[in-house]
């Protein structure tokens, strides 16, 4: 027989098995099963490690669930519309959908060579037009529902793909902080630091353009408070992915401060700090203003100006000054206007009051501009200020602020409130969702424009409207596809043409996961009753970097869809994993990095055991060719260990020469018994808690035991094979092949992942103390044997406190810190029976209240310590007794609850 594992050699045959006894399928009459999701694949090739680490975590859980005794659905799908498709196809001179689906076959091969076991039957892919029209028809929903807009706007176009960025897909320094997740809040005053100022394009890198367009919306800020305050109750989700929800949503309460401009009328100003209104110095407003566009066509300053910012990246803190004067609505007093780029125009209203004593911003434009400076506010404990050096930003008490002076800042903004011109304002980040984008590989918008109804949406029978054929050009090849672009208008039948945009692929992936319910649904996109039932997603897996696009977008789609009445749920995932990264020398491990380690260089499943064993899955860890060995040694030493087992019971019954066993039990046995329910408990609860490091750690730990074990003594069959079958079925969720191999080794009947979850056979609550206890106890005898050089001891006597240490450090746990706990032990007729002892264990005790650790009681201890007894004697050589203190021991005064005297002789 062979003694090594060979995962390649096994991986078909158990793939097909799996796949005959349809394992991994959801029945659809199944009650609410767990829903277990990793973010589908975009297409882009084959898998990364990525893509391994994620859906290793949802496979591992889910096959945990599966053999707890769960229903579970988890299924894959491809996401495989996009810009990336078609750039790859224009450069290998060949078409977006043969490309994808080249793509697409080669990782679902890759998916199945890791052993990730899928509901293939549930198998969705973004560009069938089965799925898209389904974005059509939700498309012609939400526009009955006001949800989409048709708008001119000034967009974010990238030069180099050609096409209209949302403004998430416009990497600045803003977005960039808050897609890190880290929860550090994004400070801005009003229109000030926003987004999409300056950017570049998130694909190409191509700093982006800004120009005029007609284009469709999703109006997803109808849901801002909505999806502002829903986060509060996503318990089961990162606090960075909340935090980064936040800021991008950006509500902010505040006003809005009205400045009369003269002939131009009124300029409304957001602020968040009213209370300072009376420093405003100056006004500005933001270079897209709708009064700076009039203001340019007299104003030669003004459109140098706007010419100069249009050709920057980075305006910096330049801005022109008007010959327009605002009058301050609380002092009358008339103050200079400015165009300022550091004003955003699509953040609060595109105008600042500008107010230097009080922030950065404003600061720092003033000295630029030289405009007065003028303090408002100061602090309460009278400490000085210094404005020359930097604004006083914290709140204060207000001063030459006319009749509101001496008020604290807070009831200040609230009593300001009241002055004509002043209103309670808020306002939000968050821009509506341009979905238009000009380019093939998406789903058409299911619009005909005609001349004289306008925009018509394509009535539901003529859904899907396919895609043309591709042609390759290098604007939007809709657009020169004529034959499909002209038809007639749905309503009136006169010569129209149809949209040429076709949507963000963010809309293919908003609601894909509802879709997986009932795939093949024919009349809605997915199936109501179901979906009420089997949502929400229990567990969805993928990587931070979503935390602000498709994370929200899923959570406005199931609101969207809630108000259509085809939901009744508002938010769609309880628990939320974001793995981390898997760094190869300090760099994320990509492609395009050059340093993705191809999955199938150490065998795909130890690739898959080594990515969960090296970290907790929201960590990033370091790719080493160390820690990959590690984990295929692993692998190699359960099967040898099976293997050999199984060897040893085929010579048996073959009457040939075998190692002798045993069929009566001894009392060493009695600890690998314990050990095994032990070991089934806390791997248990760590698969509970998604600590799949933790389970490869335990199992390692559990692997080396057993080896120990077997070659100590002839094993005694009953605990040794009830070992093996745990450590089997304990390692079925994380290395799938191996398990099934080893469950076939040991003559089992069917398959290891669809066996049951193996049980403790004892009460093994306490098993954490139970097994510090004998670790500590260990490292004590291996100390004492170091520390006096003992080489060879004789014999180890370990003795087990006297009963009323037990009761004190019972009563010391109770007490609450702050009492007298001496006196509180001492009150106890038992413990005054111990007279000084008792009195000095007391005072040891009150000195560490506060850190008392969990204990098991004396009788628990000595049992425990008495199955372990084994291993010392095994470690040391020397004859071991454990027994309990008595009165006149001498020993006794040693020894401490969970901490035995130990006497080496
Ligand atoms: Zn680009
Ligand atoms: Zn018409």
């Amino acid at each position: 027989m062979s003694r090594r594992y060979d995962h390649a050699r096994v991986k078909e045959y158990w793939q097909h098995v799996w796949d005959r006894e349809g394992v991994y399928e959801t029945p659809d009459e199944v009650t609410d099963p767990e829903y277990v999701l990793g973010m589908f694949p975009y297409t882009s090739g084959s898998l990364h490690m990525g893509h391994i680490r994620n859906y290793a975590i949802t496979d591992a859980h889910a096959r945990y669930r599966r053999m707890a005794g769960d229903d579970v659905l988890h299924p894959m799908g491809w996401d495989a519309f996009g810009l990336p498709a078609e750039n790859a196809a224009y450069e290998r001179d060949t078409d977006p959908e043969s490309w994808t689906r080249a793509c697409i076959e080669r990782m679902r091969d890759d998916l199945a060579e890791m052993g990730f076991g899928y509901d293939w039957s549930r198998e969705i892919t973004t560009c069938d037009p089965e799925y898209y029209q389904w974005n059509q028809w939700l498309f012609t929903r939400f526009l009955d529902e006001d949800l989409v807009e048709y708008d001119s706007a000034t967009v974010n176009w990238c030069p180099d793909c050609e096409t209209v960025l949302a403004d998430a897909q416009v990497e600045t320094s803003v977005a960039a902080e808050t897609q890190r997740g880290d929860g550090e809040a994004v400070d801005y005053e009003g229109a000030t630091h926003g987004h999409a100022a300056g950017g570049v394009c998130w694909r190409c890198g191509t700093p982006v353009e800004r120009r005029d367009l007609d284009q469709w919306f999703f109006t997803i800020t109808d849901y801002a408070d909505e999806l502002y305050d829903g986060l509060d109750d996503l318990d089961g989700w990162p606090e960075g992915v909340r935090d980064s929800q936040r800021n991008w949503i950006g509500r902010q309460s505040g006003a809005s401060v009205t400045f009369d401009v003269g002939e131009y009328g009124d300029v409304s100003a957001f602020t968040t700090r009213l209370d300072t209104v009376y420093g405003a110095t100056y006004l500005a407003l933001a270079p897209g203003h709708d009064l700076v566009d009039e203001l340019a066509e007299h104003d030669d300053d003004v459109a140098a100006y706007l010419e100069e910012v249009a050709s920057t990246d980075d305006a910096g803190l330049s801005g022109v000054e008007t010959d327009l004067t605002a009058t301050h609505p609380f002092t009358g007093e008339a103050i200079p206007v400015y165009v300022a780029a550091y004003v955003l125009d699509d953040v609060g209203t595109g105008a600042v009051m500008g107010v230097p004593a009080h922030n950065d911003r404003d600061h720092a434009f003033a000295d630029e501009h030289d405009l007065p400076v003028s303090q408002v506010v100061e602090p309460v404990d009278g400490s000085g200020t210094d404005l020359l050096e930097g604004p006083y930003t914290e709140d204060g008490m207000l001063t030459e602020s006319g009749e509101y002076d001496g008020l604290a800042s807070s009831a200040a903004r609230e009593r300001l409130l009241d002055h004509d011109g002043v209103e309670a304002a808020t306002t939000y980040r968050l821009r509506d969702w341009l979905i238009s984008r000009q380019r093939y590989w998406g789903t058409p918008i299911p619009i005909v424009h005609c001349d004289d109804c306008g925009a018509v949406p394509v009535p539901d029978e003529d859904l899907p409207v396919e895609l043309p054929e591709y042609v390759q050009t290098t604007g939007n090849p809709l657009d020169a596809a004529d034959e499909w672009k002209h038809v007639d208008c749905p309503d009136c039948g006169a010569d129209a043409v149809r949209e040429t945009d076709t949507m963000d692929t963010f809309v293919d992936s908003s609601w894909y996961f509802l879709r997986f319910l009932s795939p093949h649904f024919e009349d809605a996109p997915f199936d109501q009753a179901t979906a009420d039932e089997w949502l929400p997603v229990d567990v969805y897996v993928g990587g931070e970097e979503h935390a602000v696009l498709h994370l929200l977008y899923i959570r406005f789609f199931t609101r969207a869809l809630a108000d259509l009445g085809l939901l009744d749920r508002r938010e769609p995932v309880e628990r939320l994993i974001n793995q981390g990264t898997v760094l190869h020398s300090g760099k994320k491990m990509s492609k395009s990095a050059g340093n993705a380690v191809a999955p199938h260089e150490y065998g795909a499943e130890t690739t898959r055991l080594f990515v969960l064993s090296a970290a907790h899955p929201a960590q990033d860890f370091e790719w080493t060719v160390k820690d990959v060995s590690t984990a295929y040694d692993f692998q190699q030493d359960c099967y040898e260990l099976v293997a050999d087992f199984a060897d040893q019971r085929d010579r048996r019954r073959r009457s040939q020469a075998a190692g002798p066993v045993r069929t009566e039990s001894e009392p060493h046995d009695a600890y690998l018994e314990r050990e095994i329910d032990r070991t089934i408990a806390a791997v248990t609860e760590e698969y509970d808690r998604f600590r799949f490091h933790r389970v490869v750690g335990e199992l390692q730990r559990f692997a080396r035991l057993l080896r120990r074990y077997a070659s100590y003594e002839p094993p005694y069959l009953f605990a040794y094979s009830r070992g093996l079958r745990v450590l089997t079925k304990l390692l079925a969720p994380i290395a799938p092949y191996l398990a099934e191999e080893l469950w076939h080794l040991l003559s089992e009947d069917g398959l290891v992942a669809e066996a049951d979850w193996p049980e403790p056979l004892r009460d093994v609550s306490d098993h954490r103390i139970e097994r510090q206890l004998v670790r500590t106890t260990l490292a004590d005898v291996r100390d004492i044997t170091d520390v006096v050089d003992i080489d060879d001891p004789d014999h180890i006597e370990l003795v087990v406190a006297a009963a009323w240490k037990y009761e004190a450090y019972r009563i010391a746990q109770r007490a609450d810190p702050d009492d007298a706990i001496v006196g509180e032990i001492m009150n106890h007729e038992s413990m005054q029976a111990h007279g000084d002892a008792a009195a000095d264990y007391a005072a040891t005790l009150a000195d560490r209240s506060k850190g008392l650790e969990p204990i098991v009681d004396g009788e628990q201890e000595l049992e425990v310590l008495q199955q372990a007894v084994w291993l010392f004697e095994d470690e040391f050589g020397a004859d071991v007794t454990v027994r309990r203190a008595t009165d006149d021991d001498e020993l006794a005064g040693k020894a401490k609850p969970n901490k035995p005297a130990i006497h080496i002789s």
